[in-house]
This record gives structure tokens, sequence and C-alpha cells, in this order.
């Protein structure tokens, strides 16, 4: 067992292996068996009620079935808990996958169907928040609402920050205390455990894009909740039901991936201050959105966040027109959605990631967003500034 006062940086290389000398490995074993021998019906049957009912298997049992357990994605959950703090974790196909599970396991009881969610948010969970899909009713509310909008049946609240994609960021603390007894889900996968540990400021669950930071390489589809054993046991019985698991060759290139997550994050976070500075003295670029760049008022960096991330937003003043100039006239960042990777891109939010967004709440129509990679910064700007100013 390591020691529970290691330094992140040792956590990340270190965390989920602790019985790999044991098993005579190095590197982190991978199961694939989709099913497993059962040693008698009894003991199987046992295992299987255990994790259909959200617990994990019994010794004499198993995992039984893929779809209900399987060890390698254990591994993962058990490093990114150290992490994140928590008690525990659970691994999803996707970030999505993550967010429906935690609607359905908090919000589908006949008294509790209400949902809180504080925009701006990602717009594909603004989206299914709003869509009512899950038959959770949602109210959109700013971080100052929160108190006055709780209902008796309200089951959870939402939050994300930074938020995506303006990198609003919202005090974890202040919502918590306005929630009340109302457990809180922080989406924390622009900050990542590297820079901010919300289950630390009295957050219940913590989601993250998997596919993201923690990824960090762009070939990983995933989400995760980290939280504590009762939240874990009802989201692992909604994975069981629906089947959202992780597959587990995901699993493990997210475990690896994890051992270089502090030295991602600050790398390209070093870069991201240096581009945002320069950004900021662009004659084409009306506003940069970067976490303290136009002052910290509610004081978080430092006292929330240790860091203001890799993540950086702009106003172009040429609007559409200059945005769709700039992301088609760079050469070193890549015109896609997603983010967190070692290699830079540019997107622009409201014809894409946030296009299911209602108009009152979706980006501007001038903003791009920047995912900054591992690039030397001088290149990066090279590339944005013949981009901005060939616009
Ligand atoms: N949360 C945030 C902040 C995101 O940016 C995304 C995806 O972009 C998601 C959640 C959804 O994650 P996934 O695409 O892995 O389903």
């Amino acid at each position: 067992m390591i020691s529970p006062q290691l330094q992140l940086d040792t956590v990340a290389v270190h965390a989920g292996r602790d019985d790999l000398a044991e098993l005579g490995v190095h590197a982190l074993p991978i199961d694939l068996s989709s099913t497993n021998p059962l040693p008698s019906i009894e003991a199987g049957g046992l295992s299987y009620e255990a994790m259909a009912s959200g617990g994990t298997p019994t010794a004499e049992g198993g995992s039984v079935y893929a779809r209900l357990w399987n060890p390698t994605v254990a591994r993962f959950e058990s490093a990114l808990a150290r992490l994140e703090h928590a008690e525990t974790a659970v691994a999803f196909s996707s970030g999505m996958a993550a967010m429906t599970a935690a609607i359905l396991a908090t919000a589908s009881g006949p008294r509790h169907r209400h949902v809180l969610a504080v925009r701006p948010l990602y717009g594909g969970t603004d989206h299914l928040l709003s869509s009512g899909l899950l038959g959770a009713e949602t109210t959109f509310c700013g971080p100052s609402e929160v108190a006055a909008a709780v209902r008796p049946d309200t089951a959870m609240v939402v939050l994300e920050t930074p938020a995506n994609p303006t990198l609003e960021l919202v005090d974890i603390r202040a919502v918590v205390e306005a929630a009340g007894s109302v457990p809180v889900l922080v989406d924390n996968t622009f900050a990542t455990p590297v820079l901010q540990n919300p289950i630390d400021l009295g957050a219940s669950m913590v989601l993250h894009s998997a596919t993201k930071y923690l990824g960090g390489h762009g070939d990983v589809v995933a989400g995760v909740i980290a939280c504590g054993r009762e939240f874990a046991e009802a989201l692992r019985r909604v994975r069981a039901v629906t089947g959202g698991l992780l597959h587990p060759l995901g699993a493990y290139l997210l475990h690896r991936g994890l051992t270089t997550l502090p030295v991602r994050v600050r790398a390209q976070q070093a870069n991201a201050q240096l581009i945002a500075a320069w950004l900021e003295t662009h004659p084409s670029v009306a506003r940069v959105h970067y976490p303290g760049m136009s002052g910290d008022p509610q004081g978080l960096i430092g006292r929330q966040m240790k860091g203001t991330g890799a993540m950086v937003s702009i106003d172009l003043r040429g609007g559409f027109d200059q945005a769709s100039h700039v992301t088609s006239a760079v050469h070193l960042f890549t015109h896609a959605v997603s983010l967190g990777g070692v290699d830079s891109l540019i997107q622009r939010p409201a014809a894409l990631t946030h296009r299911p967004v209602a108009p009152e709440a979706r980006p501007a129509d001038s903003l791009v967003r920047l995912s900054i990679g591992l690039e030397a910064p001088e290149d990066l700007i090279a590339d944005l500034d013949q981009a901005l100013t060939g616009a």
C-alpha cells in the first residue's frame, strides 16, 4: 500500500500498481476477458448479485462478466480516485455516459427528479440536461442563484470550473454551501486533479471527460466519476444495467496517461500562459478568456485552483468571418473539437461543441477556443500570428 502522504507527481506514477511486484510484472496488465470461468453456480451467482447491485465482485465468485466488472478498469479507477482525493471512482465509456449515469443515479427517483445546472457548461451536458431525455427536470442558473433555486426535489447540482468554453471560474465551496444537503457534481475536465481537487472543497462527485487531459493523446474516449462509496454503488448499478463500461484497452491507456499527467498539464499551462499574454496584445483579438487574465475577483486562483490551465478562448474583432479564416489558416493547430491532448487544437464552439445550446446561453459567434499543447510556444505564436494577420 503506498503512503497517503506522497506528492501528486509520485501518486500519478505509482497509484493502482500496489500488487504488480506480487504478480511478477512491471507494466500494467490488461484483462480483455468478456466473461470469466465460474467456480460454482452459487459463488458466481452471489458475485453477480453483488455487482449488479453496485458492489464489487466477491473473492469466491470473481468478476463473472465484463459489463459488471473489469480488473483493468478497476485499477485505473483506483489510481484516479487517489489523484482526486476520493474514496473510489467509476469509469464509463465516455464523459457523456458518466454524466448520464450521474443523472440516472441521483435524479430518477419519484421524489428527486430535479437537477440544478450552473451555466456555462459543455454543450453536450447542457443539451442532455435541457432535453429532458432522462426524465429529470433541469433548472439552469448562475452560481449566485443556487441557494434560491434549490427545491425539495432537487437531486443534484452540476457545475463546471473552469467552464467550457468561456473559462469562467465558479467558487466550488460557495456553491456547495448554497446547495446545503444537495450533492454537488463538479466537472473537473479542464482543471484536472493536478490543478484542482473539488472533493476537498465539499463536492460529492467529480466528473472527467477522460477523453481530454487524463488520456492526453487523443486516442481514447472515456469518462470517470470520483466519489464516495455510496454514490459509487449507485453509479455502478446504473453502469451494470445500462452497459456504459469503459473498455479495458482504454482503461490501460488512461492509467498509463496518468503517469505523465502532472508534467503535461504544467508544461501545457506554461505554454498557454505565454500564448494568452501574447494574444492580449494582438490587434485582431477583442478579448482573451483565460483564468486570471482580467483579474480574479473571487480570489480562486491559489485558493481553489493551483494554476490557470491550458485552455484559452478569444473573441475575434472580425467575428465569424475572421474565425472562419483563422481556423482554416493555422498549420500547427488542428481545426478539431476535443481538447487536452499533447497537440494544439482550435475550434469555434458556437458552431460545434456548443451548437445544441439554447441561443441565450450559446457562446458568441466571434469566440474561438484553443487547446494548447506541448509544441514550442514560439512556434504556436508564429502560427497564430500568420493566421490572425492574414485575416
Ligand atoms: N465535460 C466537458 C467539460 C467536456 O469538454 C466534454 C467533451 O468535450 C464532456 C464533458 C463530454 O465528454 P465525452 O466527449 O468524453 O463524452
